[in-house]
C-alpha cells in the first residue's frame, strides 16, 4: 500500500500554526513511508472562501518547505461528484430523502431540549412511503445510519474510540438545495483521492464517528484515521491571538526561519527521546505517528524563539544576509548598497551568534549601513567624554597604520592600550560607540574589519571632533 496523506484546510483568511503543525505530521507521514502528500482546499462555503485566502495556505506551506504532490484539489469542484455519490447511497437504499420542512426541524429540536433530550433528528422520513412526499417541498438526502451497535475507531493516537450508534441521528449528506454537507464531501474526497490516512485535529473527532458511516454506508473501506491534539496557549485555553502570533506568515514577518518553525511544531506534541534540534531529514527518517502525546500541547513562545537562535546560528551567511537586507530596505536613515550589503555579510558569522530572530539580527546590523556622522544612542553619546574624544584621535591614527585584518586590528588595538597604559576595554568602549552609535556589537576587531579602514577612519573622525 502506497501510503497517501493530505492537508484539508478550509480558506478562512490565514493559516494557523496549529493547521500548519497537522500539515507538517502529513508531510512527514507521507515523507517517511516514501508515500505522497496531497493538499486539497475545502471551500465549499463560497461565502467565506477567497482566492486570497487560499494564497495564503499556499505561501505559508510553501515558506515551511512543505511540497505537496499531485495538482491541488478544490473541494468546489467536486459537488457534481458529492451528489453522484448521495444519489447512489440512495439507489443502494443507504439513504432516504426526508421531506422535512425547517419549521419542523426546529420543533423537533425544541421539543428535545425540553425534554432533556440532545436535538437529533427523529427519523420521521427514514421509513415513510415517499409517496406521503408533500407537494413543493424539496427534499433532503439523509444517511440511514445503523441505530444498533457501536461505531468504532481505531485511532492511531487516541487508541480504540467508540460511539453508541444510538448516540447519532441520520445525518443530511445532500441538502433540499443539491450542496453537499462537509462530512459527506469529505468522505467523497479522501476517499477519490485514494487517502490511506487521515491526520487531523482532534476537534474533528466527533466527525469521524459520522464519516466512518458514510464509508460503511456506501462500502468503501476507511482510511486510518489519527487525531492529534491541538495546541493550547500556556494558560490551557485553546491558542488564539491573544496568546500571541498564531499565523505562520506572522512568525515569518517576526523573523522566524521556516526550519526553526518547523523543528519546534514537531517536538510540540511528538518526542523521540530527549532530541530537540531535528533537521528535516532527521525527522522525516525518525517520524513516527504513534509517538504523538494525546495531551493538548502548550505553546512556548520563548522555547521556539531560543531554537529560532540555534537555526540562526546554523544558517547560511549569505541567505542570512539577505534576509537582512530585506528587512532593513524600508528604513529611511539606511544607506543600502552594494557596500553595506558586504559589509553586513563580512560581518555576519559574529552578528548571527547574538541573535534570537532575523528582526533582531537585522536591528544589529542596521548601523553598517548608516551615514555618517552617526546618530548616537544616549549611553553611546555618554561615552564620548571629553577625554574619550582625544583618545579616539589618537586610536585613528594608530588604526590609520595598520591592515585592516581581525588580527592585526587585534594586534594593534592591544599595543595601544598597552602603550598608553589603559586596559584594552577602556580603548574599545569609545570606539565601538563610535564606530556603531550603540553600546553594544560584535568583537571591535571584527566590527572593524567589516567597516574597512575609510568609514572606520571617517567614523572614528566625527565622533572624535
Ligand atoms: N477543512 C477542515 C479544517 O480546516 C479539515 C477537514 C479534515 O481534515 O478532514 O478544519
Amino acid at each position: 500500500m502506497t501510503v497517501r496523506t493530505r492537508f484539508a484546510p478550509s480558506p478562512t483568511g490565514l493559516l494557523h500554526i496549529g493547521s500548519a503543525r497537522t500539515a507538517l505530521f502529513n508531510y512527514l507521514f507521507a515523507r517517511h513511508h516514501g508515500g505522497a502528500f496531497l493538499l486539497r482546499i475545502e471551500d465549499t462555503d463560497r461565502e467565506r472562501s477567497t482566492d486570497a485566502a487560499t494564497q495564503v495556505i499556499l505561501e505559508g506551506l510553501d515558506w515551511l518547505g512543505l511540497t505537496r504532490d499531485e495538482q491541488t484539489v478544490f473541494q468546489s469542484t467536486r459537488v457534481a461528484r458529492h451528489a453522484e455519490v448521495a444519489h447512489q447511497l440512495l439507489a443502494q437504499g443507504q439513504a432516504y430523502y426526508c421531506y422535512c420542512t425547517a419549521e419542523e426541524l426546529r420543533q423537533m429540536r425544541e421539543q428535545a431540549l425540553a425534554e432533556g433530550r440532545s436535538p437529533r433528528y427523529d427519523g420521521r422520513w427514514r421509513d415513510r412511503d415517499p409517496r406521503e412526499a408533500p407537494a413543493g417541498v424539496k427534499p433532503a438526502i439523509r444517511l440511514k445510519a445503523p441505530r444498533d451497535g457501536d461505531t468504532v475507531v481505531e485511532d492511531l493516537v487516541q487508541g480504540t474510540v467508540r460511539v453508541a450508534n444510538a448516540e447519532m441521528d441520520d445525518l443530511i449528506i445532500l441538502r433540499s438545495d443539491g450542496t453537499p454537507t462537509y462530512l459527506h464531501a469529505v468522505v467523497v474526497d479522501d476517499h477519490d483521492m485514494a487517502i490511506t490516512h487521515v491526520i487531523r485535529g482532534d476537534d474533528h473527532l466527533t466527525n469521524t464517528f459520522r464519516q466512518v458511516r458514510i464509508y460503511q454506508a456506501i462500502g468503501w473501506e476507511p482510511p486510518a484515521f489519527a487525531h492529534i491534539p491541538l495546541i493550547h496557549g500556556a494558560d490551557g485555553a485553546k491558542l488564539s491571538k491573544r496568546h500571541g502570533a498564531v499565523s505562520v506568515l506572522e512568525f515569518r514577518e517576526d523573523g522566524f526561519l521556516p526550519e526553526a518553525l518547523r523543528n519546534y511544531l514537531l517536538r510540540l506534541g511528538w518526542s523521540h527521546g530527549d532530541l530537540e534540534v531535528v533537521d528535516s531529514d532527521e525527522a522525516i527518517r525518525l517520524f513516527d505517528i504513534h509517538a504523538v502525546n494525546r495531551g493538548a500541547s502548550r505553546m512556548d513562545y520563548a522555547k521556539l524563539t531560543n531554537l529560532n537562535g540555534i537555526y540562526i546560528r546554523k544558517a547560511d551567511d549569505d541567505r542570512l544576509t539577505h534576509e537582512v537586507l530585506r528587512r532593513l530596505a524600508h528604513r529611511p536613515d539606511l544607506s543600502l548598497g552594494s557596500i553595506a550589503a558586504g559589509r553586513i555579510r563580512a560581518l555576519m558569522p559574529q552578528l548571527k551568534e547574538r541573535a534570537k530572530t532575523l528582526v533582531e539580527l537585522a536591528d544589529s546590523a542596521a548601523f553598517l549601513a548608516k551615514v555618517v556622522p552617526l546618530p548616537m544612542e544616549p549611553k553611546a553619546a555618554g561615552q564620548l567624554t571629553a577625554e574619550a574624544r582625544l583618545l579616539l584621535r589618537d586610536v585613528g591614527e594608530t588604526l590609520a597604520a595598520t591592515d585592516f585584518s581581525t588580527q592585526s586590528l587585534d594586534a594593534a588595538l592591544r599595543g595601544f592600550a598597552e602603550r598608553t597604559g589603559r586596559k584594552l576595554g577602556q580603548v574599545a568602549q569609545p570606539l565601538r560607540a563610535a564606530l556603531t552609535g550603540s553600546t553594544v556589537s560584535p568583537g571591535i576587531d571584527a566590527t572593524l574589519a567589516a567597516l574597512g579602514r575609510d568609514e572606520a577612519l571617517a567614523r572614528i573622525a566625527a565622533a572624535s571632533t
